[in-house]
């Protein structure tokens, strides 16, 4: 058991979430979620080419690969949210709504 932070996961379990994240990409469902092409976060339409799969609760924080927690989004927003806190993200999208 690792103390340090329980929410987090491990490195294996971090890699089979990533490996479950990739074969949801492939599902009816994942095709159905970005039919619209609608990023989750900032509302812009985006090319399918662009769309990315996105982690709600990301997988660092203990988020998994499941349904309610993956939604499309633009590569911008994928990238900027990565590169953010959890509330500069917040603020983000506060300020793009
Ligand atoms: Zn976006």
């Amino acid at each position: 058991m690792e103390f340090f932070d329980f929410d987090a996961l491990d490195d294996a379990e971090k890699r089979a979430e990533r490996d479950k994240a990739r074969k949801f990409r492939k599902t009816r469902w994942w095709q159905q979620k970005t039919a619209s092409g609608i990023c989750y976060y900032c509302g812009m339409k985006i090319a399918y080419c662009n769309i990315t799969m996105d982690h709600l609760v990301p997988l660092a924080r203990g988020g998994r690969s499941k349904k309610n927690n993956l939604v499309p989004a633009c590569k911008d927003c994928n990238t900027k949210k990565k590169s953010m806190l959890p509330l500069e993200w917040e603020e983000y999208l506060e300020k793009h709504k």
